[in-house]
Order: C-alpha cells, then structure tokens, then sequence
C-alpha cells in the first residue's frame, strides 16, 4: 500500500525474487518525494544523539550507487543521479560556530567531512558569496531527483511483473494478500494506528537563466543569520531551495515561507536573485516521535509489515528499506539491523482496522 519510493521499491524487489505483487495507491508519487530535494547525506545528517539512524542512513547511502545504476538500466530512466559532493558552509561567525559544532560531532564518529578555508570553498564554488565565513565538504553526500527516481522505480516494477491497482485503502482488510506492505507516508497512521505525523515542509524550484545549468555543481547547504537552507542543483537547470520544517498538517505555501527561503538561499549565492521562480510547494514528511523510521511486523500481524516513518530520509533510505524488507517477507527472518527500527518500540498499542 502506497506508490511512493518506498512502496515502489519494495514491490520492484519482491518481484524481482518471484512473488506476485499488486500496488495500491490512487495517485502514485505524490507523496512527500513530489516535494523532496533528493539529498542523499548521511553525513551532513547525522545529528546529536541518532546513532542507530545514522548507521542506517550510512548502509543505504553505500547502496546508492548500485541501485542507480541497476535502476537505471532496468528502467531506461535518467534518475538524476550526482555524486559532486556537498558543502556545508556559514554565513557568519555565529552560523559558522553552529555548523562546526556539528561538523566536529560528524568527524568523531569518522565520517568524511573536512573543513575547508574560505578561499578553498570559493575555489570549488565560486557562485558562494564572499561573505560566507566557511565551511565543509561532504564528498559522499550525493544526490537523485526524486520524482524522476519514482518514475524509473514505476516502470522497473512493471515491467518486473507488478500490477499497479488506482485505489486508496481505507482500512487492511480491503487487501487480500499473505503479506501487506503498509508504505502509506503520512498516510499510515489511520490503517495502522501507528505514530506518523505529517512534518510539514515548504520548497521553491529555481531555473537557471538562458536555459543553462546552474552556476554551481555542489549540493550547498548551512545556515545564513541562523536559518537553515539547502540549495541542489539539478542537471536540468534546476535549483531545489528547501526547506521549512513545521509541526503542521496543511500544504499551504506562504509568504512567510517563501521569503525566508529566498532570503537565506540569495544570501548564500547571490546570483539565485537572477533565477526563474518556477515552482513553489509543500509536502509533509512523514515523521516519527524518535525521527527514526518504522520497519518491520505489526505487534500480533505477521502477516502486516510497516516500512514508513522516513521523515527527512525517506530517499536515502528507499535501498536499504526495500532490501531488507524484501529479505524480510521472502525468508520471514528480520535482518539484525532492523531491531532499532521495529513498530513494537512504541509504547502505545497500535490500532488496526
Ligand atoms: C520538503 C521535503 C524535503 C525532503 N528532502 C529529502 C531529501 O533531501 N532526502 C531524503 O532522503 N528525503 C527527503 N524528504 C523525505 C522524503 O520525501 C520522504 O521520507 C519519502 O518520500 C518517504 O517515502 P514514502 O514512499 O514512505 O512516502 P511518500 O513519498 O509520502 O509516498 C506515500 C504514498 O502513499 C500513498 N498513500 C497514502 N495513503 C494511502 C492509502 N490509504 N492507500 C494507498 N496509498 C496511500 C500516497 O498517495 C503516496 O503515493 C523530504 C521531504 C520533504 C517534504
């Protein structure tokens, strides 16, 4: 249940070990990875205190380049796979202080990230402003573009055998099926009773003047007078500048939103002022209380499996999710590496109809 780069990708896989799969979903792809960047960094998201988060992030991100290139050519799809790195810069000296705490935390667990001197960074993208203090790079954060990797993830399923059913599931009895896959995004908490909650985040798509790419090639991200940004550039021509992050329900895009986007992202690279606004959306991720996603068995239902609650991760994490719940419902055996991420850690007794 549910056609978003999860769902499809669990369903390519299955298929692709010889079982009979049928996908539901009333609109495939329109999920959070319509809205999401498509950042692929599990280092410059390792956070404070997410250990078992980030070792996950880290195992799917070493898969990426397989399964593009495998997606790719089962598909015959451009799935707009980058691996120029990212740089994780500060506008000012407090922006920079915060961005380096972090850094040093990453560092301590051995991930690669250097600091880089101001002049380094402008060497290696000279669109940054020159009031940028400094920053880092990540050379293993790369990036895809999520709509193009759902439609790659469409055909490969298809054409693997799986039938695509145009219908939204109500409650899990309407599926006849020896196993359910719940990857319902925001969707999964009325059929599971599961606690996913819409995380609400705001985006703005740039294009470049004349037709040409843009004028940088790194994923940037940091912080500009303390607010947070990211900026990936797209092959096409496209900037994607992201993005809030709300504790709300709606997929209003406000002005309020927009302006801090734009603000942050012209005082990063000022050259952006020049580009095209050509898109302007929101979508909710769909978040957890520990930010972890929810992997695994239903308490007491074998037969139901949830693979959702990949909040900001949810496309790093698509690899390693439809692995090893793949491995999951052909050999019935969970994978070690599952055990952080069971629905049972939740204290409260889902509820399922
Ligand atoms: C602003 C923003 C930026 C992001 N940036 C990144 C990023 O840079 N990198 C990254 O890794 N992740 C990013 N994410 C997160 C990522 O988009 C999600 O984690 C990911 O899309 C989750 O995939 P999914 O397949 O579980 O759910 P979704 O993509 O939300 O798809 C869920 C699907 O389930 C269907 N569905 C819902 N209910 C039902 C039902 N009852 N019956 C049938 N079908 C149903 C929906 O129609 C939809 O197609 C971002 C998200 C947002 C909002």
């Amino acid at each position: 249940m549910g056609a978003g780069p999860v769902g499809l990708a669990i369903a390519w896989r299955c298929a692709q070990r010889g079982l009979r799969v049928s996908v539901y979903d009333d609109r495939p792809g329109s999920g959070a990875s319509h809205v999401a960047a498509g950042m692929l960094s599990p280092v410059a998201e390792a956070y404070f205190g997410e250990h078992e988060l980030t070792a996950l992030l880290v195992e799917s991100a070493a898969r990426w380049p397989d399964f593009a290139a495998e997606l790719a050519g089962a598909s015959g799809v451009d799935l707009g796979y980058r691996t120029e790195g990212t740089l994780v810069v500060g506008l000012t000296a407090d922006d920079l202080a915060e961005a380096g705490r972090l850094w040093a935390y990453q560092q301590g667990l051995g991930l690669p990230i250097t600091p880089l001197r101001p002049s380094a960074l402008r060497d290696r993208e000279p669109a940054l402003a020159t009031r940028v203090r400094g920053g880092a790079v990540a050379p293993g954060d790369h990036q895809v573009d999520p709509r193009r990797l759902v439609a790659a993830l469409r055909v490969a399923a298809e054409r693997a055998g799986v039938e695509f059913r145009p219908a939204r599931v109500g409650v899990l009895s309407e599926v006849d099926a020896r196993v359910t896959v719940v990857a319902a995004g925001c969707g999964t908490a009325p059929l599971t009773g599961l606690p996913v909650r819409p995380v609400k985040g705001q985006v703005l798509r740039l294009r470049a003047p004349g037709g040409g790419p843009p004028g940088f090639r790194h994923v940037i991200r940091g912080y500009a007078d303390g607010e947070p940004v990211y900026l990936v550039p797209r092959g096409s021509g496209e900037v994607v500048v992201g993005a809030t992050v709300e504790e709300r329900a709606d997929t209003e895009v406000t002005a309020g939103g927009v302006l801090r986007l734009l603000r942050a992202a012209a005082e990063l690279v000022p050259e952006l002022t020049e580009y095209e606004l050509v898109e302007a959306v929101a979508g909710l991720r769909p978040g957890t209380p520990d930010n972890a996603p929810v992997i695994g068995a239903l308490p007491g239902r074998p037969d139901v499996l949830a693979a959702t609650g990949h909040h900001r991760h949810g496309i790093v994490l698509t690899p390693v999710t439809a692995d090893l719940v793949t491995e999951l419902i052909v050999t019935g055996e969970p994978d070690p590496a599952l055990a952080p991420f069971t629905p049972d850690r939740f204290a409260k007794e889902p509820r399922w109809n």
